[in-house]
């Protein structure tokens, strides 16, 4: 056991409360840390934060082992009781449609590589899917034509209800002792402080934005009916590299959520000489270019639903590094700042064990795993080896809103 230099009464004082932020509190306050502070801009659900939706992609395949072996540790606590209320075990399915990008079958195929064998995944998970019938023998629910599509499905993987998960998380802390602020009244007088807000990290810390660039990619709803809804009850998670991806309904609303695949969108604004990528709410449109990913994908796969409205168009943004590595370290030069960043798109899955490593470098004083430090050389970039696509500005494309185009 490491001994800890954090006392179990100091004040910890974590800004951002969505799923790192959350998941550092619960995990100190499991531990008996018994003077944490949570403040946020708003309460929950938040509108800023990246975890408010419906769900997000539960899988353990990653280019690299590390990552691997994390989502692992993290698939398995979903399915203990603390937290299996939130995660459904639908599998997944993982594709490139007809003439997709080269970069965008290499991706699936590094993946397929980095868990098919894995001594930790029950035998028999995997198997690859080379056209449509294949498809329709393990997803049965969509009748799309899906011309040219392949990839695998996994079996060991699924997704969680993120705002929900986000919801019972803040309970549990609360019911641990953990207090939370909104807004702009908070009085504490922090010995550490953790910083954990996600997209917005350069707002409050500008040294880090050659690290970390804020990004969104444009997520939608399709209202189902009840019947329709149970026709695709059970629905794996399905993700088409090249155009996007899309869960099972709601249990509650019958809602089913999708998102565009791409590189992503920046909002670069500059000030005293120089650029950074802010992010900025975009509650009621999304880039045109998306809609009509998301149109082919839903045309492909359920062409049945191919007249529906897309509704709560928004756009969602995470913080990229240009090697999709998370930063959860101290900054340097300050007393007690720990940040918590560059979640780079993939870390939601991460809610039940994230909070533990940020307790570690808490109590160690440093962080020691060389790939999560702060790195004062490394230059944010927007090639990113698993993502298709270029790189936009958010103000240099055109938005479709519920009213129309703008
Ligand atoms: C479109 C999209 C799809 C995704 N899909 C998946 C997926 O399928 N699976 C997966 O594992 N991950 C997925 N992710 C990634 C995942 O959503 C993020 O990694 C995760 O939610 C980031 O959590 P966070 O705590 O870093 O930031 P956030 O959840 O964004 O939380 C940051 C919090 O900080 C608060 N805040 C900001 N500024 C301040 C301030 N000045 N003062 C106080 N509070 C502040 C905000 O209000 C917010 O509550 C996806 C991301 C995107 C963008």
């Amino acid at each position: 056991m490491v001994s800890s230099i954090l006392a179990k009464d100091q004040n910890v004082l974590i800004v951002g409360a969505g799923l790192f932020g959350l998941s550092t509190a619960l995990h100190l306050a499991q531990d008996g840390y018994n003077n944490i502070t949570v403040i946020d801009k708003e309460s929950l659900p938040n509108s800023c934060s990246a975890g408010n939706d419906l769900n997000k992609i539960v899988r353990a395949e990653y280019e690299d082992p590390f990552y691997t072996g994390l989502a692992l540790n993290a698939i398995q606590e979903w399915q203990t009781p603390f937290w299996s209320a939130y995660y459904r075990s639908t599998g997944y399915l993982l594709t490139t449609s007809l003439n997709a990008p080269q970069k965008a079958c290499d991706t699936i195929k590094k993946s397929f590589a980095s868990i098919k064998d894995h001594p930790s995944i029950p035998p028999g998970s995997f198997s690859a899917v080379d056209n449509a019938n294949d498809i329709k023998e393990y997803v049965p629910m969509l009748v799309g034509k899906m011309e040219g599509w392949s990839g695998y499905f996994n079996r060991y993987a699924g997704y969680v209800r993120a705002a929900k998960a986000l919801k019972y998380t803040e309970m549990m802390c609360l019911k641990l002792g953990v207090k939370f602020v909104t807004g702009d009244n908070g009085s504490t007088k922090p010995t550490h402080t953790v910083l954990c807000v996600g997209a917005y990290i350069g707002t409050l810390l500008p040294s880090i934005t050659t690290q970390v660039i804020a990004k969104s990619w444009a997520v939608a709803h399709i209202q189902l009916s009840p019947n329709e809804a149970a026709g695709m009850k059970g629905c794996p998670v399905v993700n088409c590299r090249d155009l996007g991806f899309f869960f099972e309904p709601d249990d509650d609303t019958g809602l089913i959520k999708l998102s565009a695949n791409g590189a992503g969108y920046t909002n670069t604004v500059s000030a005293a000489g120089k650029s950074a990528s802010v992010p900025i709410c975009v509650n009621d449109g999304m880039p045109k270019e998306d809609e009509e990913l998301i149109r082919r994908l839903i045309q492909e796969t359920m062409p049945q639903f191919s007249g529906k409205e897309l509704l709560n168009k928004f756009i969602c943004w995470c913080g990229d590094t240009s090697d999709s590595n998370y930063i959860i370290d101290f900054v340097p030069d300050t007393e007690g700042l720990l940040v918590v960043a560059g979640d780079s798109g993939h870390a939601f899955k991460m809610l039940p064990v994230a909070g533990k490593w940020v307790e570690r470098a808490l109590e160690k004083g440093r962080q020691s795993i060389e790939r999560w430090k702060w790195k004062n050389t490394t230059k944010g970039s927007h090639e990113i080896s698993w993502r298709v696509g270029k790189v936009k500005d958010i103000k240099d494309v055109e938005l479709s809103t519920s009213k129309g185009q703008v």
